[in-house]
């Protein structure tokens, strides 16, 4: 019997792992004690006192508490890091590997999991990474063009402007309502599924050329289906011809953004048409595509040679994020964030809502994402 309890005490502790409530304790016990100095000491002993009676034992307890303690340092680091992101700037950003049975914990930077080796990126991270030598080479072509025109200077500016941009992507009142009953941003091929908003055929067919001929990388099914599509801006202007330019969905950097997302220089059917990818015989050129770790390269790369003298900050935001008058003459670096259920909201970091909700459902939809973003610390304007 008391051999039993052993294991029992060890499986209570995983299913509050698993079940969040461990991540819970520790998200309730940070702003009690989050104006002190040394924090985290008074946050391992408040969650303790917390999680003293659950699992009723020591050993079950203890080992609840190193796992907590290390949560608890995650969300911390995650938090000061969004708050300041130049603080983010060469911090290396913990994080515990994906095989929840080895749970090691090193820095995000790491592909994979130096102990268990299993890998830690999504596939189209890896995807732009496998580019990156070309990426940088663009990126050098771009600095020495900029030298060559005395604008050096603003290269600089617009580096540090992409490490600092938001992601956003526009979508119906009505929509983002769902969005938070939901709590998961459904992408296209969610929503299309479960029938929410069925697509016209001619755009269905067109989205699955683009994402069979781009989103491939090793997996031959393609992983198209599982990325959500953002715009870079730095200014917090939105795209127009999405969802009426209702409401403006952002998320900032993030160890998720780290390891979920990805850029594309150009939107993905422009890029398609750009260099003739209908055109099964036609190669797709190197370094257009980028980690979100080397956002600012791409943002060089591609806007380099726009750079001028008289050229503002101001000029730079709008230079990464334009509306045109249609979907197809937008500018903007496409942004792929990798999830297969949906991203979850939690991780959004505010909405803002640019048109009028005219209509009482599209009413009740933002009274709905407000309410919600309220209760999340998600910021609403
Ligand atoms: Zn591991």
């Amino acid at each position: 019997m008391i051999l039993l309890a052993i294991p029992f005490f060890v499986l209570v502790d995983e299913l509050m792992n698993a079940g969040g409530l461990s991540r819970r304790i520790v998200n309730f016990a940070l702003p009690l004690i989050e104006h002190r100095h040394g924090r985290l000491g008074y946050v391992a002993i408040t969650a303790a006192v917390i999680m003293g009676s659950p699992p009723g034992s020591a050993v079950g307890r203890h080992r609840s508490i190193a796992r907590l303690w290390l949560a608890a340092m995650i969300i911390s680091v995650e938090r000061h890091v969004r708050a300041q992101p130049e603080v983010g700037k060469g911090l290396s950003y913990p994080m515990q590997c994906l095989n929840s049975a080895c749970a090691a914990v090193f820095d995000m930077a790491e592909e994979e999991c130096p102990v268990c080796g299993r890998y830690q990126g999504k596939i189209n991270v890896r995807h732009a990474g496998d580019q990156r030598v070309a990426l940088k080479r663009r990126y050098d072509q771009a600095v020495q063009g900029a030298q060559t025109r005395g604008v050096s200077d603003k290269i600089a500016l617009l580096e540090q402007g992409a490490m600092r941009a938001e992601i956003v992507c526009t979508v119906g009142i009505t929509a983002a309502g769902n969005i938070f009953r939901n709590k998961k941003y459904l992408n296209y091929y969610h929503r299309d599924f479960q029938g929410v908003a069925p697509s016209q055929p001619q755009d269905r067919s067109r989205r699955h050329m683009v994402d069979a001929r781009l989103f491939t990388a090793d997996r031959p099914e393609g992983y198209g289906q599982f990325l959500h599509c953002f715009a870079l801006t730095i200014d917090g202007e939105a795209l127009t011809t999405y969802g009426g330019g209702g409401v403006a969905i952002y998320m900032a950097d993030s160890s998720y953004l780290r390891r979920n997302a990805s850029l594309l220089e150009m939107n993905s059917f422009h890029f398609f048409r750009t260099f003739g990818l209908g055109n099964l015989t036609a190669d797709e050129p190197e370094g257009y595509r980028a980690r979100w770790a080397d956002r600012a390269w791409i943002a060089v790369a591609k806007l380099g040679p726009a750079l001028r003298a008289n050229t503002t900050a101001t000029d730079i935001g709008r230079l990464l994020l334009k509306t045109g008058a249609t979907r197809d003459q937008d500018e903007f670096i496409e942004v792929h964030v990798y999830d297969e259920r949906g991203l979850p909201i939690k991780d959004v970091k505010r909405v803002q809502l640019r048109t009028v909700a005219a209509t009482p459902e599209e009413q009740e939809a933002w009274r709905h994402v407000t309410t919600e973003a309220l209760r999340l610390g998600i910021s609403v304007s």
